[in-house]
Parts: C-alpha cells; structure tokens; sequence
C-alpha cells in the first residue's frame, strides 16, 4: 500500500466513522450503542493508520564487519581505544544535550518492551531515540519505532556485546539536534556488554524474575557499574515463586548506588519510577 492510498483510506475511515456517529444519533435510532461502538471503533483503526504514517522511516541496518573495532591501531589495547571511542561518543552527546542510556540484560529479560513502554510513556514532548543492537534481526527496533522513536538497528553479525565503534558510527545516522533522549540497547548478554562503555551517561540493566533468584550473584560484573536495575516480569514473580527480596538485597551488596525497580511492561507497575530515577523529561 503507497503512502497516498493510506492517506486516501484514512479519509474514507474518517468519514464513514463520522456518518455511524451522527446515524446512531437519529431520533428513531436513540439508544443504538452497537452503532456508537462501531463509530468508535473506526476512529480507534484512524488512531493506528495515524501512528503508523508519523512512524519514522526504518532506515538500514549497520553491519559490523569481521574485525571491525576499527580505528585502532593495530598495538593498541582493544578496551582503551574502545574507552577513548566512548569517551568522544559522551561528549557528543552531551554536545546536544542527549541523555543516553545503555541498556543491558539478558536475552528475553524484557529490554526492548520496557523502551518501548518507556518511549510511550514519556509521549511527544520527550524526543526519544533508540539504537538496538542485535546479532541479526531489526524487531526489536521495528518495534520500539512503533512507538514513535527514531530507530537505528546495529547488526552485530558474530559479536556478543556493542561496542562504542559501532555506537560512533550509528550516532552518525541520527540527527542528535532532534532528540533528548537515546536508549542503546545492547545485545542479550549478561557478560561481556559490562565491560565495553559505549559512551552512554547512564547504565540500565534489566533482569528478570523468570530468570532465577541466581541471576544477580551469578553476574556480579554487569551490576557493579548499573545505575538503576529493573527487575522486570514482576507480575510473573508469584507464578514462578521468585524471591523478589533476595534479588533486591544482591544488588545491593554488589552496588549500594543502583537503584533497583521492580517493574512489567505488562502491567505498567513501575515505569513511572523507572522514568524518575532515569531522570528521563516529564510524563506524558
Ligand atoms: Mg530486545
Ligand atoms: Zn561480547
């Protein structure tokens, strides 16, 4: 479907919504709710071609290619000069006075839905961006573009974690004068992601209670440098006998700064809080 038969078909359902409402109004038809209904279902279909069309555009994926990491001097230390990388991504950023946020956790702990809840929750007055790492596949970015977020997906190809080359050059992508906040979501991967700073200015790591009340003593790594964590799923700790308490009180013997969450894309339980200690812009 092109763009003006979209735009055309909006029009027709934009009408036709119009005509129910004003049928089911008729004197001889008080009453007919089932109409109104219909009306307003119409309408609710109008809302999504809407979303649909102001959806930026998906752009193509960036590929990492077999011994990439590049930039770097063939004796220099792969971690420094990724340092050195973050450290000019950080100051771009701050440049534009975009908050970044490095998201990490493990795969199916639920990443990409609370961006995505995030991104919804935030609204229209936050300019929210997302870079999504991921080995191959762009749903995670197709799907928090949904949302209305500007989406670059990194391919990573064989690699396990981002790293702040591949960060660089995605940033290059993206109008940075046009955003406030950006989240980078990296690859399902509870260890190496911990040790390469993309530049990001803060650290969210998601775990969830599906997972196994070992997840955070087992990683102890990925927490050290967290500033806030979500224990995500939170509607499902009952269903799987998780003891909440005890992944709170790990994190907190691994790093008394992070702020821990508990939190469901599902529900919504916690995206509030998790928007306030992410400092992210005001709630729609
Ligand atoms: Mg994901
Ligand atoms: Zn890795």
């Amino acid at each position: 479907m092109t763009e003006d038969e979209l735009s055309s078909l909006a029009g027709r359902i934009r009408q036709d919504s119009k005509r129910l409402a004003r049928f089911s109004k008729d004197e001889d038809r008080k009453g007919r709710t089932d109409l109104l209904a219909a009306a307003k279902l119409l309408e609710r279909s109008l809302f999504h071609i809407e979303r649909a069309r102001s959806a930026p555009a998906v752009s193509e994926p960036i590929q990492a290619e077999v011994g990439e990491m590049l930039d770097i001097e063939i004796q220099e230390d792969l971690l420094e000069a990724n340092k050195r990388i973050a450290q000019a991504n950080r100051a771009l950023l701050a440049e534009h006075g975009v908050v970044a946020i490095d998201v990490m956790g493990a795969i199916g702990s639920g990443k990409t839905s609370l961006i995505a809840s995030i991104v919804e929750k935030l609204g229209k007055r936050t300019r929210c961006g997302m870079l999504g790492g991921d080995v191959a596949t762009s749903i995670d970015a197709d799907m928090v573009r949904q949302k209305g977020a500007v989406t670059v997906q990194i391919n990573t190809g064989k690699e396990c974690h981002l790293d702040a080359n591949l960060v660089r050059r995605a940033l290059e992508r993206i109008d940075l004068s046009r955003m406030d906040v950006l989240f980078i979501e990296n690859v399902g991967n509870l260890i190496c992601p911990a040790e390469f700073d993309l530049g990001a200015s803060r650290r969210m790591v998601v775990i969830s209670v599906t997972e196994g009340e070992g997840m955070v003593v087992k990683h102890p790594m990925m927490f050290q440098d967290a500033d806030v964590v979500a224990i995500n799923k939170i509607d499902m700790a009952e269903i799987f006998g998780t003891n909440v308490r005890k992944l709170e009180s790990d994190i907190a013997s691994i790093n008394s700064r992070a702020i821990a969450i508990r939190t469901s894309a599902r529900t919504g339980q916690g995206l509030e809080d998790l928007v306030r200690a992410l400092s992210l812009g005001p709630l729609a």
